[in-house]
């Protein structure tokens, strides 16, 4: 995530960005090994239901149309389930939030990409690091925001840490109402 504003260059940034971070070998990007295997997929909530989702025709898209996304559809359980949460977080029901006309699904950890993550190198000072890349330039209002340079890699929480703490810092944000005060966003 790269909140951009006026005046600053993706492009620039980044390739100025890449020039001064540690290299690769010290901030533990992960290494691809040829033929290495692949993670298996957690299929926890899947076992035992391969129906998918049913997809609806709309105005917009008629059903021979959709005909051909038939295949790509998300096990309906999943889609329940995702509407489930999506409903729960924001305190309403199916009349409010209806479900989805089609969905779209494809498992990223199967061959031939694989799952991926990110991990600290044992070299790496981390907290600076991490306070370095919410804002690489003092001069340039670009902000690097993200899981791969937080404390808690490999977790959605945290990239959702180190925007709230970006936001603190560079953005006079004031703590969130609906946040623990005690709660760690790291460094
Ligand atoms: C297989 C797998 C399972 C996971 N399971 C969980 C889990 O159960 N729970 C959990 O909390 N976390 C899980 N994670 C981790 C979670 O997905 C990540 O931590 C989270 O998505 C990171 O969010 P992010 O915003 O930092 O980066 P991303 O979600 O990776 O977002 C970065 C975005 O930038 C885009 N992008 C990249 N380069 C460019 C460019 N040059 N120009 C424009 N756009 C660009 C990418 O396409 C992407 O959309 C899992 C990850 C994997 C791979």
């Amino acid at each position: 995530m790269l909140p951009l504003e006026a005046g600053s260059s993706a492009s620039t940034a980044s390739a100025r960005v890449e020039a001064r971070i540690p290299t690769a070998s010290t901030t533990g990007a992960p290494k691809e090994k040829a033929g290495s295997s692949t993670i298996p997929p957690s299929r926890a909530v899947l076992e035992g239901h391969p129906e998918l989702f049913e997809p609806r025709p709309t105005r917009l898209a008629g059903a021979a149309e959709l005909e051909r996304l038939r295949t790509v559809q998300a096990p309906r359980v999943m889609g329940d389930e995702a509407m489930q949460q999506v409903r729960e977080l924001h305190g309403m029901g199916p009349e409010e939030i209806p479900g989805p006309y089609v969905t779209w699904f494809k498992d990223r950890s199967q061959d031939p990409f694989g799952g991926g993550y990110h991990a600290w190198d044992a070299r790496v000072d981390v907290e600076n690091v991490m306070k370095f890349m919410r804002r690489p330039f003092a001069d340039e209002h670009v902000h690097v925001c993200g899981e791969a340079y937080s404390d808690q890699q490999g977790w959605v929480e945290g990239a959702f840490c180190v925007a709230e703490h970006m936001l603190q810092d560079w953005y006079g944000l004031a703590w969130p109402t609906w946040l623990n005060r005690d709660y760690y966003l790291g460094w």
